[in-house]
């Protein structure tokens, strides 16, 4: 489709069924989603104001950007909202709770807050809004799935957290913007999401191992789009406005199949591990690389490592390391070494369990593996829509330092209490690095 056919178009699909609450799981039962509206269109110009004072009345608007955005965006959805609506530009806003303590009291006298920008105008509104009881709507300037979740990422003292905050009531694409965004944010959206394959294999193997709750819901909602997505990724290096919308929609059904479940085990397991543990000890070698391009790379690795052992003919032989707080004091100093040890015993199948478990595969490996082999794609099928966009394929393309990108995949297991394939493949002697 060519932009400027059809503006009015409704590029919802699926979302607009969620929203109306007309949507049914595979067992029949309706889904209720927290947010009270998502429009997708070519373009909003012009109904800005009827979208937003529907959800939010006709108090005093505050239109939150930065400098880059409101260019974009946000003066023109401030003026389309007419009426008593201010913009306040942050700028060079980092995303920490300082700054969205600071939003909250730039915009006390605002009834509501509009969004306009990516995951740090977004989060550090989101957060504002939640501290001070007040609703918020977003207009994102690029995809990526932070819109429709419930939490805000932000560093507080130092630290970079998920915090609990709260639902848009609305999320207005505007998929001509999106558009303009740079390749590199749209290729970043689309590696932050090709992990739904390896998260659901993590997060089967949890529920094996460890009785896990587990939901398939998530994954019913993103099965809408993942096909046609990967086949079409090239088409959006030419900005596309079909896939676009298709990239959109996922990066949406990411972010709700999540605030569905309670829980980011549906597209956070082992590949964002490591991804988080490149950005916690680079330190000054980190290249600037984004969270999703990250992502998509560690992506390819654990997706070789799943299909290397939960396609193999014979099972792993799990062997209890112990490992004990002196360990965790050598690998990651002594001051953490409590919180790492804590965090692997958590989850770690020791001496007993590991007999129990090397009986257990050894009578039944293609019945255990069976519910994960359906779901997983090959590393093939992961790689044709990461490379038909252009996106980072490895720790070079990254720029990553291969000798840190190794100790990355070995070291994730120990920074997150989530059971995963690398902890299997560690106990089983299986983490050879020098092959992912
Ligand atoms: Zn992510």
């Amino acid at each position: 489709m060519k932009r400027g056919q059809n503006p009015g178009r409704d590029y919802r699909g699926v979302l607009r069924e969620l929203v109306d609450g007309d949507w049914r799981d595979a067992s029949g039962a309706p889904l209720r989603i927290p947010i009270r509206a998502i429009e997708v269109r070519e373009t909003l110009d012009g109904a800005e104001g009827e979208l937003v004072r529907k959800l939010h009345g006709n108090g005093k608007i505050c239109v939150v950007c930065d400098s880059t955005t409101e260019a974009i965006l946000g003066a023109r959805v401030t003026s389309n909202i007419g009426g008593d609506c201010g913009t306040l530009i942050l700028r060079n806003p980092k995303s920490t709770v300082d700054t969205a303590e600071r939003l909250r009291g730039q915009t006390r006298h605002a009834d509501a807050l509009v969004a306009v920008g990516s995951g740090t105008v977004s989060d550090l509104v989101k957060y504002a809004s939640f501290l001070a009881g007040k609703s918020y709507s977003v207009f994102p300037t690029s995809p990526m799935n932070a819109y429709t979740t419930g939490t805000a990422s932000l560093t507080d003292t130092g630290i970079k957290r998920s915090l609990p905050a709260h639902n848009a009531r609305g999320v207005f694409v505007d998929l001509q913007i999106l558009a303009g965004c740079p390749q590199r944010l749209i290729n970043s959206a689309l590696s932050d999401v090709v992990c739904r394959t390896t998260a659901q294999v993590d997060w089967l193997l949890s529920r094996a191992f460890h009785g896990t709750p587990y939901s398939d819901v998530p994954y019913q909602l993103l099965a809408y789009d993942e096909e046609s997505l990967f086949a079409n990724a090239h088409r959006l290096r030419e900005r596309d406005l079909d896939v676009m919308a298709s990239l959109v929609r996922t990066c949406a059904l990411n972010g709700l199949g999540s605030a569905v479940v309670g829980t980011t085990h549906p597209g956070s397991m082992a590949e964002h591990m490591v991804s988080h543990y490149l950005d916690m000890f680079a330190g000054d070698a980190h290249p600037g690389t984004l969270h999703g391009e990250q992502v998509g790379v560690a992506t390819l690795s654990i997706c070789r490592l799943q299909n290397r052992i939960l396609r193999a003919d014979a099972p792993p032989v799990i062997r209890f390391a112990n490992l004990d707080e002196a360990f965790f004091a050598r690998r990651f100093g002594r001051d953490n070494a409590a919180e790492y040890a804590a965090c692997y015993a958590a989850k770690a199948l020791d001496a007993r369990a590991a007999e129990k478990w090397n009986t257990h595969l050894a009578a039944h490996w293609d019945d255990f593996t069976a519910p994960m082999r359906a779901v997983m794609l090959s590393a093939e099928e992961v790689a044709a829509p990461l490379t038909a966009a252009g996106a980072p394929m490895s720790p070079q393309d990254l720029g990553f330092d291969a000798a840190f990108y190794a100790e990355a995949i070995r070291g994730a297991r120990f920074i997150r209490d989530r059971f995963t394939i690398l902890d299997l493949a560690d106990d089983s002697g299986l983490l050879d690095t020098t092959t992912l």
